[in-house]
């Protein structure tokens, strides 16, 4: 039976848009390089006990209504794939020298609790607050499927959102003249971005940030089951996964896709696949040049012309026979900065590969859900994540590997000394378990070129008007993936919800 849907990776904009297709009677075949389904979102498990999430940490948008709730419910997946919400009144707790603030879902109680901190900046700190909400609601507006009628009758909002498309975070804290501790607080999420203020686009930042303040939330059964969700999906209405496939060359006729080539990594045996449409969901950039950059019309070239997001740091760690309840840990985030300025904590990081003094997320997600553990119950997981620069760690995989070991561990024990300093006595007697992940640990297992985290990098450029879509000016043949829609959970469900959308005509995502 010819195969309608030929979907090259398995990240969760193409499982949402295979599993949407499949759902709808639509042959799929799922051709994915790594030997687990998922991309960023995919789960590994080590020393046969503990399981952990690649990437994924918390999510929003999975409220009634929301994209993932509409996408969930369209699969009959609404009932068993559930989402516990974090705490409302502090789902991201910021900490930086002098200061600390809980991120509450109330737009007034976070103007309440900053004000506490900073009383003669009352007036700024309420006059930015409320200029997130508009701009978040003229973003919404905007957002495609645009009803003409709605934008029409909000044009005060829409107008607030239009003027910041090429503002930066920083560029709209000194329009509002906030104290800089008040700046680090707010911003301290940015390794949701691995952007600091002064690069990241203000519009990523109130999608995120607004999205998280409606609603942070982590699945009820962990990232692992709302992924093998999906892949059943495909699987009931008898499309694939073919796992340890890796594509190596698209099948070019005219202006056509028709296959690809792929190499199965366990028989390496190279095979041609052909399909009536080819979704592409591994990097829009690195297919095009593996089809020929210029083959594409000069749009689609321009908009290709992206530059990658900064990739990251992660440490993967168990500690045993400890409660980090105890400890200030719960449902919610923590994250610390030992440098008061981002921008400048960010550049020593990224820049100077110097983390003697890191800003960084922490994240326990055994303490998220107690429907089904990660880990034996006397353990817990917990994780760190930071920024970390490509070209460095690939030079020193590529010429010392010891080095490349070594400052793996020299970040994850300044990290982990910070941490006993300031939240966790004796930390290290508990740990049990720990791993670390460097960019080319990204490359290598989730394919992300240079390994960038969130596609193209979250800068202005990337995130206006020029910005890629699922369109390739080739027939029969569409992108699907963070830089050709948004990055994150939400906006990957999105992104594969409005391609299905636009080619099976049927409107879930309508307003
Ligand atoms: C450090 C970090 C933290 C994050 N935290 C969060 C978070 O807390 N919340 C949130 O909402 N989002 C988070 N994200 C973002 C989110 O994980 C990603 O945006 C999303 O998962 C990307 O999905 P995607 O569809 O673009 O595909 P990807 O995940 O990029 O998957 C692409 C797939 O294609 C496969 N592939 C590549 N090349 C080939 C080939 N040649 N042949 C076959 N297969 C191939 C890859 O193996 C991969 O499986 C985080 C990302 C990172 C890096």
């Amino acid at each position: 039976m010819k195969t309608d849907y030929l979907i090259v990776g398995s990240g969760l904009s193409a499982l949402v848009f295979g599993a949407l297709m499949a759902n709808s009677g639509k042959k799929v075949l799922i051709l994915e390089s790594h030997e687990y389904p998922g991309g960023f979102g995919h789960t590994f498990t080590m020393a046969k006990k503990y399981k952990f999430n690649a990437q994924l940490h918390y999510v929003w948008d999975c409220g009634e209504g929301g994209a993932v709730n509409r996408v969930l419910k369209k699969l009959n997946l609404a009932e068993e794939v559930t989402f516990k919400r974090y705490n409302p009144a502090g789902f991201d707790h910021m900490k930086m020298p002098n200061f600390s603030l809980e991120i509450p879902s109330e737009s007034e109680e976070l103007i309440r609790r900053l004000t506490n901190l900073f009383p003669e900046h009352k007036d700024n700190i309420s006059n930015f607050i409320k200029e997130i909400q508009k701009t978040s609601q003229g973003l919404k507006i905007l957002s495609p499927p645009i009803n003409f009628a709605t934008l029409l009758s909000h044009f005060s909002e829409v107008f607030c959102a239009l003027q910041y498309l090429n503002s930066t975070l920083q560029d709209v804290f000194n329009k509002f003249n906030l104290p800089q501790a008040a700046q680090t607080l707010l911003a301290l999420q940015w390794p949701d971005f691995l952007l600091p203020p002064n690069q990241l686009s203000f519009y990523a930042w109130v999608i995120l940030f607004t999205g998280y303040q409606k609603g942070a939330f982590y699945p009820t059964k962990h990232f692992e089951f709302v992924i093998n969700s999906l892949v059943k999906v495909i699987e009931k209405n008898g499309g694939q996964v073919l796992l340890n496939h890796t594509v190596t060359n698209f099948l070019v006729n005219n202006k056509t896709v028709t296959g690809v080539t792929a190499i199965d990594k366990i028989t390496q045996k190279t095979s041609d696949f052909t399909g009536e449409t080819i979704i592409c969901n591994l990097d829009p950039k690195k297919a095009a040049q593996m089809i020929g950059l210029e083959k594409f019309s000069k749009t689609v070239q321009k908009k290709l012309n992206y530059d990658y997001s900064p990739s990251n740091f992660m440490a993967y760690c168990v500690v045993k026979d400890i409660n980090l309840r105890d400890y200030g840990f719960g449902e919610w985030n923590t994250f610390h900065t030992g440098h008061e300025n981002l921008n400048e904590a960010f550049k020593q990081m990224y820049e100077k590969n110097d983390f003697s003094h890191p800003s960084f997320a922490i994240t326990t997600p055994t303490l998220l859900t107690e429907t089904e553990r990660d880990c034996p119950e006397d353990c817990q997981i917990i994780e760190f994540l930071t920024v970390a620069n490509y070209d460095y760690f690939k030079q020193l995989q590529d010429t010392d590997k010891k080095a490349y070991r070594q400052k793996k561990e020299e970040i994850l024990n300044t990290i982990l000394d910070v941490v006993e300093k300031n939240y966790i006595p004796n930390l290290k007697e508990h740990l049990v378990f720990k791993i670390t992940g460097s960019p080319t640990t990204n490359e290598r297992f989730c394919g992300c070129p240079q390994g960038n985290s969130y596609g193209s990098s979250l800068t202005p450029r990337n995130m206006g008007i020029g910005r890629l879509n699922h369109e390739t000016s080739f027939k029969n043949f569409y992108f699907c993936n963070a830089s050709s829609g948004y990055p994150g959970f939400a906006p990957t469900f999105w992104t594969g919800a409005i391609l299905y959308q636009r080619l099976s005509g049927d409107l879930i995502l309508s307003k």
